[in-house]
């Protein structure tokens, strides 16, 4: 296997046309603040017609299928234009796509016209609500009812830690609804698209200390036409599996971010302290090649899961395990940059002396949040123990666009 990393005379020629695109069409004051607080009604008008024309590009959801809205591209030309999308600071899509897998594998050909084309085209915004007060870790434990009445159902409950850029309205709210108290764990779900303007529908701001990009939801009798369940009533687990396949880590990532790691080298190089290197210091040295080390055994995992996925392989533990990783050592980087940078690592976005224009103080408040968004540290163990074969159960993985139809979604 070879590791070097080349890029070939088309995603050359593609990484041009990216950034010749991006300079003429993005103005610098709408490219993507560092805190996602500082995040402006202006820009988010800006990229929401901004993104209906990337879409027409096909750099929307680059990799998703073209009959649908996707851009139907290869991930050699996804990373690269990953690549220039991030560099710019162009805004992603607001849609928390957890959702793009459950509706390509469980939804009819009818649903998907109606709901994915949208998404994918940018003209509509779904979020996903999975979390409940009393039930996170222990999905199967969702308590937020849906009825049947006549053709429609009327949905009560509430969730928490509903994600979603702070000046985003979204159009949908997805996840699972108890359909039947009656029926067994895991069996007892419908998983819906939840029309998020209708009547009875609150979305409250929970203000982390991370920001404000986490919400409430409350549904209070909120009525739902028959079309908006995702696979039939009494599915909603195995739907809300696919999504988890993908919010596990399952797709891993091909792009390496300009994490605090590289900015963290840099400062060095640069800084003197009274005409002195900090680098010059051995324990500093030790700490930022360790740091060094695990940045660059996350990017080798993300990439292999993402080989795999693409290659169409069924992911096994190797989605957790990546995720696992990523996370657990995005927080002893931050204690690095903290060691390394003082107190300057706590200057913010609005401070004159802050490094790197304050990123570093948003990556300290949103990294130890982080390690419990999309299932917490514990919960990725648990997955990999139980795909492993060390637990009480053995779970494959779930079925997931590229694997539909070869794969078993998995309970206990
Ligand atoms: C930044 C952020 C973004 C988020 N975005 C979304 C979103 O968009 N949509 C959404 O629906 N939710 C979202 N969440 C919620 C997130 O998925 C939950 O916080 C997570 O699933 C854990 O649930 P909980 O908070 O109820 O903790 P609990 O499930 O109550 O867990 C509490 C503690 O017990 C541990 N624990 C629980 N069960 C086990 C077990 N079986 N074995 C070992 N340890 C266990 C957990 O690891 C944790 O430490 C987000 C959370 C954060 C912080």
């Amino acid at each position: 296997m070879d590791f070097e990393h080349t890029y070939t005379k088309e995603q050359e020629q593609f990484r041009k046309e990216v950034r010749t695109w991006l300079e003429a069409n993005v103005p610098e004051k709408m490219k993507m603040p560092l805190d996602e607080d500082d995040f402006t009604e202006e820009m988010y008008l800006f990229w929401r017609e901004k993104h209906k024309e990337m879409a027409a590009r096909g750099w929307l959801f680059p990799t998703l299928p073209k009959q649908y809205g996707g851009g139907g591209l290869s991930p050699e030309l996804a990373i690269v234009l990953t690549d220039e999308l991030s560099r710019f600071r162009a805004q992603g899509p607001f849609t928390i796509d957890f959702i793009t897998p459950a509706i390509l594998v469980w939804a009819t050909e009818e649903q998907k016209q109606k709901f994915l084309v949208p998404i994918l085209k940018g003209e509509k915004i779904a979020w996903q609500k999975f979390t409940e007060p009393k039930s996170g870790s222990d999905l199967a434990s969702y308590q937020s009812s849906a009825v049947k009445d006549g053709d429609d159902w009327i949905m009560n409950g509430s969730n928490v830690f509903v994600s979603g850029n702070p000046a985003d309205r979204p159009d949908y709210l997805y996840g699972p609804m108890l359909t039947d108290r009656d029926a067994p764990r895991h069996r007892n779900l419908g998983y819906f698209l939840i029309p998020a303007q209708a009547p009875g529908v609150t979305i409250r701001k929970m203000n982390l200390v991370s920001g404000s990009g986490q919400n409430f939801v409350f549904m209070d009798n909120v009525r739902v036409p028959g079309d908006h369940l995702i696979g039939g009533d009494h599915q909603g687990w195995q739907v809300a599996m696919t999504s988890s396949e993908k919010e596990h880590g399952g797709e891993g990532s091909i792009f390496r971010s300009e994490g605090p790691i590289e900015n963290l080298v840099s400062y060095v190089q640069e800084r003197r302290r009274q005409g002195v290197s900090p680098g010059g210091n051995l324990v500093l040295q030790q700490k930022i090649a360790e740091a060094h080390i695990e940045e660059r055994i996350a990017d080798v995992l993300n990439k292999r899961t993402a080989w795999m996925y693409h290659a169409g392989q069924e992911i096994n533990w190797e989605g957790a395990n990546t995720q696992f990783y990523s996370r657990e050592s995005g927080l002893r980087q931050v204690g690095r940059v903290r060691d390394v940078m003082g107190m300057y690592a706590l200057l913010g976005t609005g401070d004159q002396l802050a490094p790197h224009g304050g990123r570093q103080e948003v990556n300290q408040r949103t990294s130890f949040i982080l390690q419990h968004g999309a299932g917490s540290l514990n919960i990725a163990k648990v997955v990999i123990a139980r795909r492993i074969g060390i637990s009480r159960t053995r779970e494959r993985a779930a079925a997931t666009p590229m694997t539909a139809g070869r794969t078993a979604a998995a309970t206990e």
